[in-house]
Order: C-alpha cells, then sequence, then structure tokens
C-alpha cells in the first residue's frame, strides 16, 4: 500500500509524514492538489490518499473527485477527507465527491492509525477480488478473457507503435493419458507445474493466461515471428525437460506449440491470431508433439487463397 499525503500546512505535512513514518507506511506528501493530480494519474499510483480539503488551486474536493472519474480499470484508491470542517452537510459534501471515510482536523494520531487500517483492509479484499475475476483459480495465471483481453491490447500497440508481438498457443500433449492413469487430481498437478514452467523464463512484460483445458495462451511483446519462435522452443524444452512430481507419482508433461505474430502493417483481428496460433499448434501435433510450428506467410496465403 502507497499512501499520498496532501497538506499545504508544513507543518501538519510534517506532523502526519512523521506517524505514517514511525507506523512504517510507505508515503509520499505534497503540499497541492496539482502536484497530487500529477501523481495521482501517473504510473504506479497510490492507492491511499489523505487529502486535506482546503489546499490552494484544486481543493481537496475537486482532487477527490478526480481520483473519482480514474476509471475502474485502475486500481481503488481509498480516499480520506482531512479537514477542520466538520458541520453534517460538508460531511455529505465530501461523500458526494466520493470520499470514502472524514477525519476532523487537528489529526489524532491513534484516530488517523484506526481509518488508515480500516481502508487497508478494504483495499486488500478489493485487491483478491479482483485477483479471483482476472485470474483461473486452479493455476494463477490470467484467465481466458484477461488473455484475450492482452491480446487485443497487444493489437492495438501494434498498430499504433508498429511493433510486432508474439502470441503462443501451448496445448499438454496426451493429456488424457495422465488423468487416466494417475487420476484428475494428479492431472490438476500438473497443469499447476505446467503453468509454472510456462511463466518461468517470462519478462515481466510477457503474459500468460490459460485459454482453456490444457491449452494456453502467451504473448510476448516486441517479439517478432523468428525470435518468438526460438523463445517457444525455449519455453517448450523447459516444460519437457523434468519430471514433475505429484503426491500421486511421478510423471512428465510436454507441450506442443502454435506460433503467429501480430505485424504492423497487417489488418487482422484477434480471432485470426487465434486461428493461426491454433493451426500451428495443430501442426505440432500431427508433426509429432513435443514441437513448435510456427504459421508461415505461406500459409497464410494458402489460407487467404482458401477463403
Ligand atoms: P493431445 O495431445 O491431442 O492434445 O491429447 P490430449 O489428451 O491432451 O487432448 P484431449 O483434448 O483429448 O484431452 C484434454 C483433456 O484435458 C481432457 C480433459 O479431461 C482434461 N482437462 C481439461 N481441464 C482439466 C482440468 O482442469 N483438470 C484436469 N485434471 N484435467 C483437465
Ligand atoms: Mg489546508
Ligand atoms: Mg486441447
Ligand atoms: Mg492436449
Amino acid at each position: 500500500m502507497k499512501i499520498l499525503l496532501v497538506e499545504d500546512s508544513h507543518i501538519e505535512r510534517h506532523r502526519i509524514g512523521g506517524y505514517l513514518t514511525e507506523w512504517g507506511l510507505e508515503f509520499v506528501a505534497v503540499g497541492n492538489g496539482t502536484e497530487a493530480v500529477k501523481l495521482l494519474e501517473g504510473p504506479e499510483p497510490p492507492n491511499m490518499a489523505l487529502l486535506d480539503w482546503m489546499l490552494p488551486g484544486l481543493d481537496g474536493i475537486d482532487v477527490c473527485r478526480r481520483i473519482r472519474t480514474l476509471g475502474s480499470g485502475t486500481t481503488y484508491i481509498y480516499t480520506v477527507m482531512l479537514t477542520a470542517k466538520n458541520r453534517k452537510q460538508d460531511l455529505l459534501l465530501a461523500m458526494a465527491a466520493g470520499a470514502d471515510d472524514y477525519l476532523a482536523k487537528p489529526v489524532d494520531p491513534s484516530e488517523l492509525r484506526a481509518r488508515i487500517m480500516a481502508g487497508k483492509r478494504i483495499l486488500e479484499l478489493q485487491q483478491s477480488l479482483r485477483f479471483a475475476a482476472t485470474h483461473d483459480f486452479l493455476t494463477s495465471l490470467l484467465n481466458r478473457s484477461e488473455i484475450l483481453a492482452a491480446i487485443e491490447r497487444e493489437l492495438s500497440r501494434s498498430g499504433r507503435e508498429g511493433k510486432p508481438a508474439t502470441i503462443i498457443m501451448a496445448d499438454i500433449d496426451h493429456f488424457k493419458r495422465i488423468n487416466d492413469s494417475m487420476g484428475h487430481a494428479a492431472g490438476d498437478e500438473v497443469l499447476k507445474e505446467v503453468s509454472r514452467r510456462l511463466k518461468s523464463d517470462l519478462r515481466p512484460y510477457d503474459v500468460v493466461g490459460r485459454y482453456g483445458g490444457e491449452e494456453f495462451l502467451i504473448i510476448l511483446p516486441g517479439c517478432e515471428l523468428t525470435v518468438g519462435t526460438r523463445r517457444a522452443d525455449e519455453i517448450r524444452n523447459l516444460v519437457a525437460k523434468d519430471p514433475i512430481f505429484t503426491p500421486f507419482g511421478t510423471t512428465s508433461a510436454t507441450v506442443s506449440m502454435g506460433v503467429t505474430a501480430t505485424s504492423p502493417g497487417r489488418d487482422h483481428s484477434v480471432s485470426d491470431l487465434l486461428h493461426e496460433a491454433d493451426v500451428s499448434m495443430y501442426a505440432a501435433k500431427k508433426n509429432g508433439r513435443n514441437r513448435v510450428e510456427l504459421f508461415s506467410a505461406r500459409a497464410r496465403q494458402a489460407g487467404a487463397r482458401q477463403s
């Protein structure tokens, strides 16, 4: 949790900042609303704001309203108004502007601490709900709708910035046999371990998601097809190379992969890309499994001739 403290009085800022430091909380302190908005709209914004009401320029209420226009795509910013005003209608105005809580000045440290802890609980709950809504329960990878949304974003970015991205579809080979011979619970353990291996070698901006039962999608932003295919093969090898230990016995798993890439000049949709990755993944199955096939320009032309 990172706190933003907005307070124009140097003395108050210093005093409250001192408490936050004492309680081991991470924070940034600014003296006016304009600087606050810059931080809130910047990369890695704070997720809690302690806002003085009276500020030069944009006041606390203005900042609060701005926070609430940031939208649901961003993480929730828990907002506490700090103010000497204590008439009921002021409280109502603050709440209407989007404040979550309200604290009378001069701020009493034990009360401030209690309010911050209450906010922290709400933020943690919100984060765990968001995680559950965007990740696959079994493997903790991104879930289907999130990985598809990520491909959509990559596609528009590639159009905008002229950068390619590699899309890999990976399917576990003969997975049914693992379920049949060792049981479904062992199959689940294998899915978890394969998922862990799929992401073990990724860069921070690469993403991997569970597309369906034993099928996965990996996005490598900034990676054109040849480089992407080489990296797919490295990932394939990471999955295959070591045995998988489960409480039900030891086994191993391999994946077949189909690789395609967005390319800036091309007009293609998410479903085109999925189709290309899928066609290539099936070619990998047909050509012996535990291998990588890429969707070549030749295959694309052949497809275009067919349709
Ligand atoms: P191929 O090499 O052609 O991909 O063969 P396969 O056996 O992997 O493919 P198939 O589509 O026949 O079987 C996929 C199996 O994956 C069937 C399904 O029961 C299993 N499966 C899907 N989701 C889960 C899951 O969450 N847990 C477990 N244990 N099994 C799952
Ligand atoms: Mg003030
Ligand atoms: Mg499958
Ligand atoms: Mg399979």
